[in-house]
């Protein structure tokens, strides 16, 4: 048997074992393999990583922003020549099917370009003082876009890279330095990742990685005096415990979601099927942009019902390494908890028109039908292969419904009328609404916005450069 690297961390631009003596083990989720260790980081670490990173940024704010650019070309190619071997270990640790793995990293490299390139053309911009009623043309204020600081960068398991990078790429052509934390379970792709980065050329200090549980170093980094923006994408309840935990500090959440399927009357009912499932069960389901829920008229129901199951009959089912679309959880608490929701829904009364079974941590693809309000599936984000129908008697009711959620990420509505479609998009409480597709992340220069319980602020490559700075105003009064 292979022996199981253990992971060092990067502080200061030093590889280094932590002080603590401890070491974290991975385990692929989806058979009995150790992965790799990684570094128990300590607090006294995490405050070198920060006060290192705070040296750093100093300088690399002055950096001209071409040359950032140019390191983040550089970091773009790096992953491009690694994306096999980041892409493997992506499926090994988080249970990706290996060509999305592969994928993931090669549209990280896309995502870092077209930062970089959007990087170069951000500026700020100049006013004159007439334009306000008693103002002056001789008053001129110069506005610059100037970096934060040092951002704290943390990510979730299941885009361990992508999700990472999409943080660390504006903050970086922006002049912060950033601390990234990934997801324990994604520390190993995350590694990688900053591998390739270092290799690229990244300044000593500039980027450092802190890896160690959430639960016991999160909260020391979230209320650290020298962080100075926090980006986060993760589950509601971390996003909500940080929110309130941190002070004065600018944040960007992005956290879970319920995104509703509407089928309306006149909808393109194969076209509908064809989104709604691979919408809701690509990677077992474990996407934030998952269809969570579908609403359906009554008199339609049936018909809808049908076509899905013939495609979710189809669905592959077993092992990243075979490219299924169904794999085992992230862990087995995430496989209880979704087996939890098809209990509690069944025992309420609902029909499992598909799966409903479980080996391991392997839940088949589960289809519901006659789901109702009184059900936790209705309400719950499964991060798993469930999808529940919800029969309703009007469009009204859907959005109703819709709306009645704590979550508000996207919403997918599905009918031939354009009118119609744009009516209950604006109705929807959601950060995005696709119209005859399904809900997804992209393409990742399109703003990315999760409203009520689902984030707060925006992510897109754009949106992210605006976030990871402010406006300098200096004014010149001419004599
Ligand atoms: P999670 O359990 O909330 O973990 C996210 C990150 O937060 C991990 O790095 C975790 O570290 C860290 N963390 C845990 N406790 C912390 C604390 N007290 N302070 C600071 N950080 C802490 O989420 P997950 O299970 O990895 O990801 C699944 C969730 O993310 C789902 O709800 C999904 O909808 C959401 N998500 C949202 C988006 C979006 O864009 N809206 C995208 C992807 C995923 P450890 O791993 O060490 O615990």
């Amino acid at each position: 048997m292979k022996t199981a690297i253990t992971y060092t961390s990067l502080i200061n631009g030093r590889w280094i074992e932590s002080e603590s003596n401890e070491t974290i083990e991975i385990s692929s989720p989806y058979k009995e393999e150790l992965v790799g260790r990684v570094q128990a980081m300590t607090k006294n670490e995490v405050d070198e990583a920060i006060r290192s990173a705070k040296v750093a940024q100093r300088n690399w704010a002055r950096v001209p922003a071409h040359k950032r650019a140019s390191l983040l070309h550089e970091w773009a190619s790096e992953l491009e020549r690694r994306a096999e071997q980041i892409g493997r270990v992506i499926m090994l640790e988080v249970g990706k099917g290996l060509a999305d793995g592969v994928k993931e990293v090669i549209r990280t490299a896309e995502i870092i370009r077209y930062t970089a390139e959007e990087g170069l053309r951000f500026a700020g911009g100049m006013m004159q003082g007439d334009s306000f009623p008693g103002g002056s043309a001789n008053k001129l204020a110069v506005i610059k876009k100037v970096p934060l600081g040092v951002v704290l960068a943390i990510s979730p398991f299941n885009y361990p890279v992508n999700l990472a990078a999409a943080k660390l790429a504006p903050a970086l052509m922006t002049g912060n330095a950033v601390v990234f934390k990934p997801a324990t379970q994604g520390s190993i792709s995350g590694t990688l990742m900053i591998e390739a980065l270092v290799e690229a050329g990244l300044p000593k200090g500039l980027v450092n990685l802190v890896t160690g549980r959430g639960s016991v170093i999160g909260d020391y980094l979230t209320t650290h005096p020298g962080i100075d923006m926090i980006t986060f994408t993760g589950g509601t309840s971390t996003g909500q415990h940080l929110s309130r935990r941190s002070a004065m500090v600018p944040l960007v959440l992005e956290l879970g979601g319920k995104d509703p399927a509407l089928v309306l009357e006149d909808a393109d009912m194969e076209l509908a099927a064809d989104q709604i499932v691979s919408g809701a069960f690509s990677y077992s389901g474990q996407r934030c942009t998952a269809i969570k829920r579908v609403f359906v008229l009554e008199n339609q129901a049936d018909e809808l019902i049908a076509l899905v199951k013939a495609r979710v009959e189809k669905l592959s089912v077993g092992s990243p390494e075979e490219n299924s679309v169904i794999v085992p959880l992230i862990d087995k608490k995430s496989a209880d908890f979704v087996e939890g929701l098809i209990t509690d829904a069944r025992d309420k009364g609902a029909k499992v028109i598909h799966g409903g079974t479980r080996e391991g941590n392997l839940i088949a693809p589960t289809l519901l039908d006659d789901v109702t309000t009184e059900m936790r599936v209705a309400w719950e984000e499964p991060f798993g292969p469930v999808l529940p129908i919800i029969r309703v008697k009007s469009v009204d009711e859907m959005v109703d419904l819709a709306n009645e959620s704590e979550y508000g990420l996207q919403a997918s509505v599905f009918t031939r009328d354009i009118d119609a479609a744009f009516r209950i998009a604006d109705a929807l409480e959601t950060g995005s609404v696709q119209i005859n597709g399904r809900t997804e992340r992209g393409p990742d220069h399109f703003p990315f916005i999760g409203v009520k319980s689902s984030g707060l602020g925006v992510q897109g490559v754009g949106r992210s450069l605006e976030s990871m700075t402010r406006d300098k105003l200096t004014v010149l009064n001419l004599q």
